[in-house]
């Protein structure tokens, strides 16, 4: 057990800890007091808790601990990418000239912001072996967004409009498949063979006159690389379709392949995973989207321009080759602190550095596998990526599932994986390191696993009790998740 024990303390309500006749401040009553308000003016109470400076002070600093992070202990969410965020990037993100510009200000007045701007795009497309970049979507799910809506606009230029079907493997994160539901494509889904990555025969088989393109994840959730990537891209192209590729999963082969060497269409990067800067607390995402050559012209305003020495955003549709542009996606140009963050990033890390990053993510990975796989079952042969899957064969016959022992980790003071995730695994727990984690920490982390493996037969209750050390243990979440309480009212909420 680490020190993280149980995660959490309670906190109550800024109601419940102050009070309305209780107030923080002590000032003298007014004399002779003229008002000026007119008939806006009211002495009624207003019904907000009086508290002390240090009572707010706690309850705002408690209440900033609730969101477990990365920086306080290991974070093994799959699929996620919740490495370490260099403080440098921070203090970079800090700085006035970035943090303090407006998108409305005049282009002249901020020619460092496009430059960054500029500057990231280029590297972007080095890394990804690709023609052309947009950085306005604010997240992995707006990029898939965005590249779709490009893939669409291609088809409606070449009068293809009824090329309708988007395949999608069964492996696939929810928002590919409600990209494309949304954006009025049929999704139809391919199976994963018996190794996790795509069925090929069934691909080739769902082909038809009405194909307009394949999502897939590379390396897929499974946290393998898809091997047929390449008959696929090839395949996809010649049967007149588009091959989307989400790449939430770059950090595994960041600076090891070109992805545009692949034959991908459109890709994009969540610069919140692959690149550092914070996320999973809500943060803000930045999800820019790479396209080839056959999709460069229909991606979306506004882009970076630099005219002879001066930085532009072109806005227009006309006359800069983007007559073909699918339009506008966001109101501004994308989340100016994210790219200083991934700028930072980059720069520290250089070429070399993003090389090793993926290699010891990947690295990270295969050292907990091998250290599990007499204990967990990796749910497939051989090597992984930078994410390794476990199905619950390991939990058959004790009556303990999935859910309860993923709860038994937070009693030991850690955040659970990525669970019941992706769906093709049954009960699957899906735990990616990074490479930010020492080997000490893995240790740790392996060690407790497997001593709460052992624990599984001889007291499988404490599994189904867990967390006892939580100030509030199993929560109902679908109905936290349907129907949230939003406000507060003076009886109880919860009923513990
Ligand atoms: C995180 C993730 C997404 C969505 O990205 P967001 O930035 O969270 O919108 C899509 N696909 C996969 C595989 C992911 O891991």
């Amino acid at each position: 057990m680490n020190s993280n024990r149980g995660l959490d303390h309670d906190e109550k309500l800024l109601f419940e800890v102050g009070d309305v006749n209780r107030t923080g401040v002590d000032l003298s009553e007014p004399e002779n007091l003229s008002q000026m308000l007119g008939d806006s003016f009211s002495d009624s109470e207003i019904g907000l808790a009086g508290l002390s400076e240090p009572e707010t002070v706690r309850h705002y600093v408690r209440l900033s601990r609730k969101n477990y992070s990365i920086d306080a202990g290991l974070y093994p969410l799959g699929s996620c990418t919740m490495k370490h965020n260099p403080r440098l990037n921070e203090k970079m993100a800090r700085l006035e000239g970035f943090s303090e510009i407006h998108p409305l200000q005049p282009i002249s007045t901020c020619q460092g912001a496009l430059e960054l701007i500029d500057l990231i795009s280029s590297w972007l497309k080095e890394l990804t072996g690709m023609a052309a970049v947009t950085m306005t979507p604010k997240a992995g799910a707006q990029g898939e967004l965005c590249g779709m809506m490009a893939i669409k606009q291609a088809l409606l230029n070449k009068n293809e409009s009824h090329r309708k079907i988007v395949l999608v493997p069964d492996s696939a994160h929810g928002t590919n498949p409600a990209t494309a539901a949304f954006l009025g494509f049929e999704v139809k889904t391919i199976k994963s063979n018996r190794e996790g990555l795509i069925d090929f025969d069934d691909f080739k088989k769902n082909i038809d006159k009405n194909f307009a393109g394949v999502m897939i994840t590379n390396p897929n959730t499974c946290g393998l690389f898809e091997t047929d990537i390449v008959k696929i891209s090839e395949l996809t192209h010649k049967s007149g379709g588009y091959l989307y590729c989400d790449g939430a999963n770059f950090n595994a082969v960041v600076g090891k392949l070109k992805p545009g060497d692949l034959g991908i269409d459109a890709m994009h990067i969540n610069l919140h995973k692959t690149f550092s800067t914070p996320h999973g607390g809500g943060g803000p995402g930045s999800g820019p989207v790479v396209f080839s050559e056959r999709l460069e012209k229909f991606c979306p305003t506004p882009l970076v321009e630099n005219d002879k020495g001066e930085y532009d955003l072109i806005e227009s549709l006309d006359g800069k080759g983007l007559s073909n542009s699918f339009g506008r996606l966001n109101v501004f140009h994308g989340q100016m602190g994210m790219f200083v963050r991934a700028m930072s990033y980059m720069l520290s890390h250089g070429a070399d550095g993003l090389r090793q990053v993926s290699e010891d993510a990947v690295l990270n990975a295969n050292y907990l596998r091998a250290s599990l796989n007499d204990r967990l079952t990796p749910a497939f042969e051989g090597y992984c990526m930078h994410e390794i899957l476990f199905s619950d064969d390991f939990l058959k016959d004790t009556g303990v599932e999935t859910l309860d022992f993923a709860k038994a980790m937070i009693d030991e003071g850690y955040h659970p994986m990525t669970i019941y995730f992706p769906l093709v695994i049954h009960g699957a727990l899906l735990v990616e390191p990074t490479e930010t984690e020492s080997k000490q920490s893995l240790d740790h982390f392996i060690s407790t696993l497997r001593d709460l493996v052992d624990r599984l037969k001889e007291d499988s209750d404490s599994f189904k009790a867990a967390p006892v050390f939580t100030p509030i243990r199993r929560l109902d979440e679908t109905q936290a998740a349907r129907k949230p309480i939003l406000r507060w009212k003076e009886e109880p909420l919860i009923a513990v």
